[in-house]
């Protein structure tokens, strides 16, 4: 053999059509530890494991009387410390001098098995990592719908407290807090709009007598029945409030001094005419309308002195700040 091919960067050997090594190159001998009588004239199943065996027979053999070659054999080669060399096998079927020779060359697989198991483990690691991702995932949108319920929550039980704020507890009406925003904002929009509003204060007359004769749980019950009254008369664009004690306030948007005091006579004789429980009430009553020059407070202040005058004046009346000027 001459030193090219013994020395080729591939391992080289040749078998007889019967399996018999014919010769082999000192890089084969190399790769598998032995010398090369110890491989010479043997059969190269004696370098084949039995499974390998069996897949020469059933591979190897026919595919080379079939076609005169294979290529690409994955297989393992025996070495002589008996530790199994992976190797590519390309074979080639000859003739020469009338007798037939199997050549064939092969190339350690060792490295790219290596890279192969690494791949296969970076490969697990991907989708052990991919599979933590999803779970985190999972849990994260978990927490966000736990968040959004409890935010959902949290918003209920601030409009609950928003309306408590603004509520009187005992009628359900809006409270003083509510009315004098309220009042603000209607202030707002009359100076922006010159669209004129009306007030109107309840007090009821000689209330003191109704506790003192029936007792405090009979007047909160006059008080609720006033409410319920106030509330079903009213537009659903007043606003009615318990000012304070026996005290009720609406607002009439969109409402003229002259509506005022008609609206303002209804509600007087509809609480004449209707009894609270077992009890009738008469209430007097002070109208104010907007102009110009009116502040919340000056407004309040107007509507406060009509009602003393009609206190003033007998009571179960109406008077409007208008004709106290
Ligand atoms: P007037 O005709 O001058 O208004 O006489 P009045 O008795 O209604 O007036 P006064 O201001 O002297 O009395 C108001 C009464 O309203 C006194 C108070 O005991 C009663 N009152 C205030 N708040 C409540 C309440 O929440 N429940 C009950 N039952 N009574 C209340
Ligand atoms: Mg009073
Ligand atoms: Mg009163």
């Amino acid at each position: 053999m001459d030193t090219q091919l013994d020395f080729a960067p591939c391992g080289y050997f040749s078998i007889s059509s019967k399996g018999i090594i014919q010769s082999v190159n000192q890089t084969l001998l190399n790769m598998l530890g032995y010398d090369r009588n110890g491989m010479l004239d043997r059969h190269i199943e004696s370098f084949l494991s039995v499974t390998n065996k069996l897949f020469f027979h059933t591979y190897f053999y026919p595919f080379i009387q079939l076609y005169g070659q294979v290529s690409e054999l994955y297989l393992s080669l025996k070495a002589s410390s008996q530790l199994d060399v992976p190797v590519l096998l390309n074979g080639v079927r000859q003739e020469r001098n009338g007798e037939i020779f199997i050549d064939c060359v092969v190339v350690e697989m060792r490295k790219r098995l290596e890279h192969e198991k690494d791949i296969l483990q970076t490969k697990k690691r991907l989708e052990e990592l991919y599979q933590a991702t999803n779970e985190a995932n999972k849990k994260l949108e978990l927490l966000h719908q736990e968040y959004e319920i409890k935010q959902q929550e949290l918003m209920n039980v601030n409009h609950q407290l928003e309306t408590i704020a603004l509520t009187d507890p005992l009628t359900g009406l809006k409270n003083r807090r509510f009315l004098q925003e309220s009042l603000l904002t209607n202030i707002a929009l009359f100076q922006r709009t010159q669209l004129s509003f009306s007030l109107l204060i309840f007090d009821i007359d000689h209330f003191k007598s109704i506790n003192d004769t029936y007792g405090h749980p009979v007047g909160d019950l006059v008080l609720i029945k006033l409410a319920q009254l106030l509330k079903a008369e009213a537009r659903e664009i007043d606003i009615v409030a318990r000012y304070g004690g026996e005290e009720f306030i609406l607002i009439l948007p969109n409402t003229t001094q002259e509506d005022s005091s008609r609206i303002a006579e209804r509600y007087r004789s509809k609480i004449e005419a209707t009894p609270m429980g077992e009890y009738r009430i008469t209430t007097s009553i002070g109208a104010a309308t907007i102009t110009q020059e009116d502040s919340d407070q000056t407004l309040l202040q107007k509507a406060d002195q009509a009602l003393y005058y009609s206190k003033a004046n007998g009571r179960n009346r109406v008077t409007h700040a208008i004709a106290l000027t």
